[in-house]
């Protein structure tokens, strides 16, 4: 018996490091994985998961050309695909688009071939909307184990994760402006900021998004793609 809940003990034990693993934001097993980028300029990428969607695309547009701010959509293959238009439309107004997935699913253990599938979908979606720069990944729920980081460290491709998530904590759910402020004081140079702006339920984060905006501009803080925040890395 003592043997048995040692056993359950330990594999447990396992399972949990495995899940530490699969969310940690600035390590993974294969590839270079990205959470911030080092650079000492005061400049920040705004990066949006999910979507495109029909009804909030033009909204975010609105937001980001009054203030003159491009950004980086990571957008999932199925919702492109569906949205060609709006994915042309944050083309069309200067964004970065990049792969976040096709389905949206947990890609912790996954086959090879589902894994490509899901990859490689979505990368089609995506140069279909006419992208033609580095398709960067991002993983859904930010969760990748074996395989996947495995198949993009492959296709020396890059997993973009985050350094700020405002969203995840419930003090600011109903509450853009203490949103903004977190995103505001807990800044640096180079940080990656995630928000999710492309679904009803995210009004919020599309309340903030303005605020957040105006608030690192009083900061000096200027705006980039992430995969202009790359090149400045490589610059400095
Ligand atoms: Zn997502």
């Amino acid at each position: 018996m003592k043997k048995f809940l040692i056993i359950i003990v330990a594999v447990l034990a396992v399972l949990y490091g495995l899940w530490q693993l699969s969310s940690a934001r600035s390590y993974q097993l294969f590839g270079e994985l990205v959470h911030r980028v080092e650079i000492g300029d005061k400049v920040i990428a705004l990066t949006f998961d999910d979507g495109p969607s029909k009804r909030y695309t033009d909204e975010v547009l609105t937001i980001l050309a009054a203030e003159q701010v491009r950004a980086t959509f990571f957008v999932t293959g199925k919702e492109t695909k569906q949205n060609l238009a709006q994915a042309r439309q944050l083309l069309a107004a200067g964004h970065q688009l990049g792969n976040h997935s096709y389905s949206h699913p947990r890609m912790l253990f996954m086959s090879r071939a589902t894994v490509a599938s899901e990859i490689e979908q979505t990368d089609a979606a995506i140069r279909a909307a006419g992208y033609q720069g580095d398709i960067l990944f991002r993983p859904p729920y930010g969760k990748k184990l074996l395989m996947l980081p495995w198949y993009l460290a492959q296709q020396n491709r890059l997993t973009i994760m985050w350094d700020l998530e405002p969203e995840t904590d419930p003090k600011f759910a109903k509450d853009a402006q203490a949103m903004a402020d977190y995103v505001i004081n807990n800044a640096r140079p180079g940080s990656i900021v995630l928000l999710h702006v492309m679904y009803q339920s995210r009004q919020t984060s599309r309340e903030a998004l303005p605020l957040i905006i105006r608030g690192l501009k009083l900061q000096g803080y200027r705006f980039a793609t992430v995969s202009e925040l790359l090149t400045m890395r490589a610059q400095s």
